[in-house]
């Protein structure tokens, strides 16, 4: 089915949905994204994936031609057309076409694009019975380099991280920081639990904060559950009675062993299990208010 994408401020069959060659966002990975789920016709936890986009963009100098009001009712709108319940909505910002060179100062009209989908779910059977995680040998990329707290166009590192856990069998990584912590993994944020307190690696140990990781922070604290921003390392994961990933595409998955060493019962454990069905209710919900 053709699907109906918002581009610079109309919505257009797919098929007509272009970008220039000369794009900086596809010359140099040079612009910003945001992945959001739509659950029961709500768009889940719009704000903080709006705040996160902007938020990435200014950190990269590109001024996003539209407010986020206007971005908001944008998404509002492109969800409607493409008759969207459950699925996923794709925001991508570019620099915008320019000359064959890095000078931004070169490039003129940002292209704001939004795609609603469905979306395809990570089979029951993870679910049920857990994930096996690997290290990757690529690190996170260096706070100094670009930030990892930029949801960037620029996802190589990851990309190349991810391709390590598919060669490995599995199809997520734990990825390090340039300390050797335990940051992320390609595409979700990493939890353990440990004598009933959660814990999850900070800020500065260089990740991307999460928009599930927040509610699931938010979710156990309501909960009445201690949760921690800590430096950690594999020896914490090793040593943990539970571990989870969490992601827009993910939600909650239980992770049982790391490089084919199990954690914890070495099945999905029951915190985590609680967690998930926190979560799955606040999907109903589509925000904490
Ligand atoms: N870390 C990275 C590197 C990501 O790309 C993502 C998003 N897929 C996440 C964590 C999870 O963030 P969110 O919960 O906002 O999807």
């Amino acid at each position: 089915m053709s699907r109906q994408v918002y581009l610079n401020g109309q919505l257009v069959p797919q098929e007509q949905a272009m970008v220039s060659v000369f794009d900086h966002g596809l010359l140099y990975g040079d612009g910003v994204f945001e992945g959001i789920r739509v659950y029961y016709d709500k768009v889940f936890l719009l704000d903080e994936h709006i705040d996160r986009l902007y938020e990435s963009a200014r950190a990269i100098r590109l001024e996003i031609p539209i407010s986020p009001e206007e971005m908001t009712a944008a998404v509002a709108d492109t969800v409607k057309a493409n008759g969207i319940e459950n699925g996923y909505v794709r925001l991508v910002i570019t620099r915008g076409a320019g000359a064959l060179g890095l000078d931004i100062r070169k490039t003129s009209n940002p292209q704001v694009i939004i795609i609603a989908d469905t979306i395809t779910l990570y089979p029951q059977e993870i679910y049920d019975n857990g994930l096996p995680l690997i290290t990757a040998s690529t690190i996170r990329n260096h706070p100094a380099a670009l930030s990892p707290r930029i949801k960037s166009l620029n996802y190589l590192n990851n990309i190349m991280a991810k391709v390590e856990a598919t060669d490995g069998g599995t199809i997520e990584a734990l990825m390090l920081n340039h300390k050797g912590e335990v940051a992320e993994c390609t595409g979700d944020n990493i939890f353990i639990i440990k004598k009933g307190v959660l814990m999850t690696p900070p800020n500065d140990a260089g990740i991307l904060e999460g928009v599930t990781r927040y509610a699931v922070m938010r979710l156990a604290e309501e909960a009445g559950m201690e949760v921690r921003e800590v430096a950690m390392t594999k020896h914490d994961i090793y040593v943990a009675d539970e571990c989870f990933l969490t992601g827009t595409a993910a939600e909650v998955i239980a992770v049982i062993s790391l490089d084919g060493r199990q954690i914890g019962s070495g099945k999905p454990g029951p915190i985590t299990q609680k967690l998930l069905g926190l979560f799955r209710e606040l999907t109903k919900q589509g925000s904490f208010d």
